[in-house]
């Protein structure tokens, strides 16, 4: 469950953008919600808020009942890690280039602390994502751009979390490829129990994966429905322009 308040963003002396304004989301354990809207809109604000990489400057976000302390010690957030994985828009930004794939998609593991020998969930979880075992000792370097991003929901998803984020997982990638990852998360999300959250601002993947759809505008939820529903039955205009523009 969360709620996410206004948030700003001083920089410098530069003036103050207010990210979020007055969003008020529920997101059950059960769903797969995705979040759509143009640029600038908030949708990658509103996941960092989820994942405690930002702190609201006012309102309270809770996961499985518990508020996030963004602003508190990292230790106080490791039930959040033990809970959740992320993937986000540039698997490139995300694997560092010095690690092998097994240390990168075990480091969850060791960064929780979880005993014993990773190597096997390593293997497993590579092979869950359509890679072989053997591109642990491989580098991100050595993998396309489609196989990186594949690299990157396994580490997401190494130490089974409940909670999936996934911020624009699919822009870097080329249609063909895209549309194998959107099917890889779809099987993800049934097969491992997850609640996903899917930012995208393309409408038809959104359709694809999840069932409930948040329209973001300028630091609002504008809408937000069963995805049938929304397609059906666009309330705000600005989600009928989204829908009209799609392919
Ligand atoms: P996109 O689809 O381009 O990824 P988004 O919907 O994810 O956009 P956010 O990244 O959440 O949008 O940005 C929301 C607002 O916060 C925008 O006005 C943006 O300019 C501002 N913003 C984002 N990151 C920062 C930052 N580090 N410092 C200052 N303002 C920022
Ligand atoms: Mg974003």
């Amino acid at each position: 469950r969360t709620y996410a308040g206004a948030r700003e963003r001083p920089f410098g002396s530069r003036p103050v953008t207010t990210a979020l304004h007055d969003v008020d989301l529920d997101i059950r354990a059960e769903s797969s919600l995705g979040i759509i809207g143009e640029s600038g809109s908030g949708k990658s604000t509103l996941v960092r808020l989820l994942a405690a990489l930002d702190a609201p400057t006012s309102g309270t976000v809770e996961v499985d009942g518990r508020p996030v302390d963004a602003a508190g010690p990292a230790r106080s957030l490791h039930w959040l890690r033990a809970l959740t994985g992320i993937v986000f828009q540039d698997p490139y930004a995300s694997l560092d280039p010095r690690m092998s794939v097994g240390r990168i998609v075990g480091e969850p593991l060791w960064a929780l602390g979880a005993p014993g020998d990773h190597r096997a969930r390593v293997e497993e979880v590579l092979l869950r994502v359509g890679l072989d075992a053997e591109a642990a000792e491989r580098f991100p370097h050595e993998f396309s751009g489609g196989q990186r991003q594949r690299i990157a929901l396994a580490r997401a998803i190494v130490h089974r979390p409940r909670l999936l984020l996934a911020d624009e997982p699919l822009s870097a990638l080329d249609v063909s490829v895209r549309a194998r990852i959107i099917d890889l998360l779809a099987r993800l999300r049934t097969e491992e129990d997850l609640t996903l959250v899917l930012v995208s601002h393309d409408i038809g993947v959104v359709a694809h994966v999840c069932d409930e759809i948040a329209v973001m505008k300028d630091g609002r939820i504008v809408e937000r429905g069963r995805t049938a529903d929304v397609l059906a039955r666009p309330r705000h205009p600005y989600t009928r322009e989204l829908l009209a523009a799609a392919p």
